[in-house]
Parts: structure tokens; C-alpha cells; sequence
């Protein structure tokens, strides 16, 4: 949501409660990555006026400093990145679930499974970064696919039920492949929806014709 227009921002946050299945909100610290976007206050403004659950996407250093603003500002998930709860990963995903929000990982390119797999049965989605977080214009990283395919294999084997949440540098060329590999929900950023139109409207529906076109509904 930190993508709206700022001049057109209640129209599009209407449109986007209407049409999408999760709002996906981008909070950074321009620390853990150099830029900035809304914060928590940004959830709790519009908490009373939309009805699909908000996924807090934790960009910042220090998540666990920003658990309960989240939970009280009204996200449904709370997704911080591996490299910053490592050394608090089960007091972190307890307390979140605690708060009666759902668990989220981010994992960064870089990042193995490896790292989340002690915690794995704690978690309800796991966020695949298709390119580093924070910052934009960056090339989608096709070697992503395998860790998607890897974390369904996984997920199966383990009889977890966890969502699989690809996010950066999406467009319509990456839909079918990423859905193939197991994805089951993209974070729709810039290239795939909001740079398509400036009329959101348009924009959704050149989206959703990308989405036919690579033979997946959704
Ligand atoms: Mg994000």
C-alpha cells in the first residue's frame, strides 16, 4: 500500500480492499534498508475501514520493538526478516502469535531455508524476496523459483500449511512460473500493477489480463 498515490489515496486503498486478498504494507526503518515508507500509524488509520487483512512487512533492524504497535494498529500478520530475529527468532514468533496475529518470515535472496527451518512449524507464511528488500528498480532473481519449489517440497513433507508469498520485482512474465514453482500469493509492487496505468482501475485490469495470459486465474 506504501505504492498508492498519495493525491488519490483513499480511492485506491478502497479499490485495493475490494479487489486484492491481502494488503501488503511495506514498513521501513532506513536503517535495515536505506529507504523509508509508512509506519505502523499508517495501519491503524485505515485498520477501521478495511476488511482484508494487513501483512506488516517489517523492513527494520529491530522487529521486536514494533510487535505490539503492529498487533494494535490492526495487522493480521506480522512478517519480520530472518536476519533480524536470529537471535530471538522463538521469543519473536511467539510473541506475535501472542498478540493473536499470524507469524510471517521474510527471507531475503541470500537467505538459505536452512535458516528457518527450526521455526518453520511456528510459521503461517513465508515471504520469498525475489530481489533484495528495500530497494527499488532492482532485476527479478529468477534462481528464487528454486527456493519457492524447495519450500513446497518442504512444506509438503513436513505437513505444514504455511502460505508462500513471493514479493519484488514482479511483472507479468513471472506469474506463471512462480505459481509453478508453489507460490500461492505475489506482492503486487510497482512493475506489476502500479506503474501500469495511474488510473488504478486500468492498472487492475491490465494486471489481471497478465494473469490470464500466463494461463493461471487467480
Ligand atoms: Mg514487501
Amino acid at each position: 500500500m506504501g505504492c498508492c498515490d498519495l493525491f488519490k489515496m483513499e480511492e485506491q486503498i478502497r479499490f485495493i480492499n475490494m479487489h486484492a486478498d491481502f494488503l501488503h504494507m511495506d514498513i521501513k526503518d532506513g536503517n535495515y534498508v536505506k529507504t523509508f515508507s509508512i509506519g505502523p500509524d499508517f495501519l491503524n488509520y485505515i485498520k477501521d475501514f478495511v476488511t482484508k487483512p494487513m501483512d506488516a512487512h517489517l523492513m527494520v533492524k529491530y522487529p521486536q520493538n514494533f510487535l505490539e504497535m503492529c498487533a494494535d494498529a490492526g495487522a493480521a500478520y506480522i512478517t519480520p526478516h530472518t536476519d533480524c530475529i536470529a537471535s530471538d527468532a522463538f521469543v519473536t514468533l511467539n510473541k506475535i502469535k501472542s498478540l493473536n496475529c499470524k507469524a510471517g518470515i521474510a527471507m531475503n535472496p541470500s537467505s538459505s531455508i536452512n535458516e528457518i527451518k527450526y521455526y518453520i512449524h511456528l510459521l503461517d507464511k513465508v515471504t520469498v524476496m525475489t530481489v533484495d528488500a528495500g530497494y527499488a528498480g532492482q532485476k527479478f532473481i529468477t534462481q528464487m523459483y528454486d527456493k519457492i519449489r524447495d519450500l513446497a517440497k518442504l512444506r509438503k513433507e513436513m505437513g505444514l500449511n504455511f502460505l508462500i508469498e513471493a514479493d519484488g520485482s514482479i511483472n507479468g512474465e513471472f506469474y506463471g512460473p512462480l505459481y509453478e514453482a508453489g507460490a500461492d500469493m505475489v506482492v503486487l509492487g510497482p512493475p506489476a500493477l502500479w506503474n501500469k496505468d495511474p488510473d488504478i482501475k486500468k492498472a487492475w485490469s491490465i494486471m489481471r489480463q497478465e494473469i490470464k495470459d500466463s494461463k493461471r486465474l487467480v
